[in-house]
């Protein structure tokens, strides 16, 4: 196969060598053994090999990521040498003449059993540390390479079953120039950031882990969502030209990056930019964000193995709100959940987990950690145009419990002293139907409205965004969503309330033309598309869009929508 399909996750073209990160085959059986000192020098030389290979791991970590993130193979590094450890594996392989895969797999198992049954978190984290080295170990006893992401120092493509979001986080922008996946959907969060690190992406090929070898030279087509494998060099040359047509294109977006965004008929609308850490900051800056529609404060949260004080997230909001100068900053509160866990909250697995005890459901029980939040966003609010927004409101009550502990925890601080900001909004993400279909009823209530189509059209459709089986279904265009759409949007109109979409069909080609013409205010996405949709908004008439938008809210079809589209527009 020299060619695979499968959904464009992030724009652009990246060609390199492919770097598979995938579990390795660490298979083995238990053999008996004639000769156990020799089974004891195959041991120790795997032993030194692993060693060698950690200690630049975590030099090279030092360097490039610093000492806290190399601290974890330094902790490697000690079980290595572990004296009690080693000694055992030996005693194993020359009392019961195995070989040396058995002894050490059998021995770390029962360390780490021990340690994982121990009610201490730290006790239990060498449990971890133990398994990492086991495989290290067994990885140069079986001659089979491990995936050290870490040691990458050329350009490479990245092939992977799955990327989580802190894989993706990790991924090192200088030499990985874009990646690929078996599974995800194009509003997975590692598609999402891949977007913000403007990396090429495709996703849910369902079988490129199968059919790529490392080294194999690469082409990810993000703008078409295509893999080709080993290509021609006429096809390399034929994508070498698409490429630089790409930059001519972004060049010429880029004149816009100090305009506002207008209609071609002067009707002005808010494009704004999705962030997940302060340092997606600059990104808004040079993509000319009018202001951030979603702060994803989860990232703040994760790569870490305890919650963040309440000064460090003071730092973060403080910084995001200065550094827009007095824009618009709508923060999210947390929404853990989902395809985003933190391991050390210790949460039960769950079999709907995008369903389940997740975001506002699990800050309103754990109020503490909540509380923090509020406190910090509250603290940084003198710094800026702070709007707050809860996620994954389900029903009034739960808006108003969340509401009235912001209340209390602004109080308490207005009564200290503090200082902060008196007219900062509240809002909700709509991304739940019963929401949506009671819009009219939150819209009394609420400041404004943040449509979350991610969330929404998975629960509408009841297709899993993350599910490349049923992406079929996750239609963003379906007039069962732009209904949904529409009566949310109107119904803010009807209070005074404004709308924004901070879902990813808020930077899509084909919905913008329709949502223009439904009325949204502020259309919030990946930095890195702000200037096409800017262009874009310039070439539409807010008349003529309202028209389309009447037309296709009366179809039965996401084929019939986007035929509608592209007739009117100049969409190919
Ligand atoms: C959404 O659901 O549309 C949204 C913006 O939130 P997230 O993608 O983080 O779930
Ligand atoms: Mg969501």
């Amino acid at each position: 196969m020299d060619f695979l399909k499968g959904i464009a996750a992030s724009s652009g073209i990246a060609i390199a060598q492919a770097y598979r990160l995938v579990e390795p085959d660490l298979s083995f059986e238990k053999k008996q053994i004639d000769d156990s000192a020799k089974e004891i020098d195959r041991f120790q030389s795997a032993l030194s090999k692993a060693k060698t290979e950690l200690e630049k791991i975590r030099d090279r970590a030092k360097t490039e990521l610093g000492d806290d993130k190399a601290a974890i193979f330094e902790a490697h590094l000690l079980v290595l040498s572990d004296p009690e450890l080693i000694t055992q594996i030996e005693n194993k392989i020359k009392t019961e003449n195995v070989n040396a895969e058995y002894a050490l797999k059998e021995t770390t198992d029962m360390f780490i059993a021990m340690f994982e049954q121990m009610d201490n978190e730290y006790m239990k984290e060498r449990a971890a540390d133990i398994r990492d080295v086991t495989k290290r170990v067994l990885s140069h006893l079986l001659d089979v390479q491990i995936a050290n992401p870490s040691m990458i120092n050329e350009e490479v493509i990245i092939v992977a079953e799955d990327l989580t979001p802190s894989d993706t986080a990790q991924l090192n922008r200088k030499y990985v120039k874009g990646f690929t996946t078996d599974i995800g959907g194009r509003t997975s969060h590692s598609a999402i950031m891949a977007r913000s690190m403007e990396i090429p992406a495709v996703v849910g090929t369902k079988t490129v882990t199968k059919e790529i070898k490392n080294g194999d030279l690469i082409i990810v087509d993000g703008l078409k969502g295509e893999v080709h494998i080993n290509p021609s060099p006429e096809l390399i040359e034929k994508y070498k030209k698409e490429l630089a047509d790409f930059e001519a294109q972004k060049a010429e977006w880029a004149k816009l990056v100090n305009e506002k965004s207008f209609s071609a008929d002067g009707h002005h609308v808010e494009l704004a930019a999705n962030i997940g850490t302060p340092d997606d900051l600059e990104g808004v800056i040079c993509n000319g964000g009018e202001g951030i529609g979603l702060y994803r404060t989860e990232f703040l949260y994760m790569g870490r193995d305890q919650l963040p004080t309440e000064e460090e997230q003071f730092e973060a909001y403080k910084a995001v709100l200065e550094g827009m100068k007095g824009k618009p900053v709508v923060v999210r509160t947390l929404d853990i959940g989902g395809d985003k866990e933190l391991p050390y909250l210790n949460l039960p697995k769950e079999l709907n987990p995008f369903l389940g005890f997740r975001a506002i459901r699990l800050c309103l029980e754990e109020q503490d950690m909540f509380r923090t939040q509020l406190r910090a966003l509250l603290k940084a609010s003198k710094y800026g145009n702070l709007k707050i927004m809860f996620p994954m409101i389900a029903t009034l009550d739960e808006f108003r419990e969340a509401k009235a502990i912001f209340e209390e925890e602004k109080e308490k601080l207005v009564l200290n002293g503090t200082v902060v900001s008196d007219n900062i909004e509240i809002g909700i993400m709509v991304e739940i139907p019963s929401t949506a279909i009671l819009a009219d009823q939150f819209a009394k209530e609420v400041d404004f409205f943040s449509i979350g189509t991610n969330d929404l059209i998975q629960y509408t459709m009841a297709a899993d965004r993350m599910n490349e089986r049923v992406s079929y279904l996750y239609q963003p265009y379906h007039p069962a969503i732009l209904r949904l759409v529409k009566m949310v949007i109107d119904a803010a109109h009807k209070e005074g309330k404004w709308v924004g979409m901070c879902g990813e069909m808020a930077g899509d080609e084909i919905a913008i033309p329709i949502l223009l013409g439904l009325g949204l205010d502020e259309f919030s996405m990946s930095a890195t598309s702000i200037l096409k949709a800017r262009s874009q908004i310039r070439h539409l008439s807010k008349s003529d869009m309202e028209k389309l938008a009447e037309k296709v809210l009366q179809m039965k079809t996401t084929e019939e929508v986007v035929q509608a589209v592209t007739s009117v527009t100049k969409i190919e």
